[in-house]
């Protein structure tokens, strides 16, 4: 079974760990470097990105996921894993950071409160996957703008206009949106089939 690091410092980390499982991967929680040894792939989960972006100093985890994430290892970031991937972070907490291997900039909390209490649709263009997921946004970041490379792979339309909530680069993949609590697996499978194909690593 393919093992998949799931970051295990904050947020949604159960369950992204069950997702895993239940598609027959192996989910193994990361609290520090030595946990990045030997994994397939990883997930960034959800949480809060400015206590995430902290706890990464204080595991001493932010130079080796640099290094794994750069170097190729096929990552899956949601929400507020999407804007620790970021390069530039808008609205963000006092003091904070980003691991910046994604060339975007995200918007952190885009989104009204209307938006958060509502399940719909975003759309999906990853070749070979469903032409839209379960979308769960909750104090979700948006995509502002992507660098050459780095490709729009889903929006959600809200209140008629497309908002970009995914995007790809190389092996990369992260989304504004929660499937962990939709149970849309499509993000997940992504990552999966992305451990079974090369994966390009990023420039930085
Ligand atoms: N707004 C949060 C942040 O920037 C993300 C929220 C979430 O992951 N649900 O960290």
């Amino acid at each position: 079974a393919a093992r998949v690091g799931v970051l295990a410092l904050q947020g949604g980390v159960a369950e992204h760990e069950r997702m895993l499982a239940g598609l027959g991967a192996a989910p193994v929680p990361v609290r520090s470097a030595a946990h990045l040894v030997g994994l397939d792939a990883l997930v960034i989960p959800g949480g809060e990105s400015s206590v995430l972006d902290r706890l990464l100093d204080v595991a001493g985890l932010r130079e080796p996921l640099l290094e794994v994430v750069g170097g190729g290892l096929p990552t899956l970031g949601t929400c507020a894993g999407l804007v620790l991937l970021a390069a530039r972070v808008e609205n963000p907490a006092p003091g904070q950071g980003s691991l910046g291997v994604l060339d975007v900039t995200v918007r952190r909390n885009a989104f009204g409160r209307q938006v958060d209490s509502v399940e719909t649709w975003a759309s999906w263009r990853v070749p070979g996957g469903p032409d839209r997921i379960r979308a769960a946004a909750i104090r979700a970041p948006e995509v502002l703008d992507v660098g050459p490379g780095v490709e729009v792979v889903s929006t959600m339309a809200v209140d008629g206009v497309d908002r970009v909530v995914g995007v790809r680069c190389g092996a990369v993949l992260a989304i504004s949106l929660h499937p962990e609590l939709t149970g849309d697996l499509t993000a997940h499978e992504t990552l999966l089939a992305q451990v079974r194909s090369d994966a390009p690593a990023l420039t930085r």
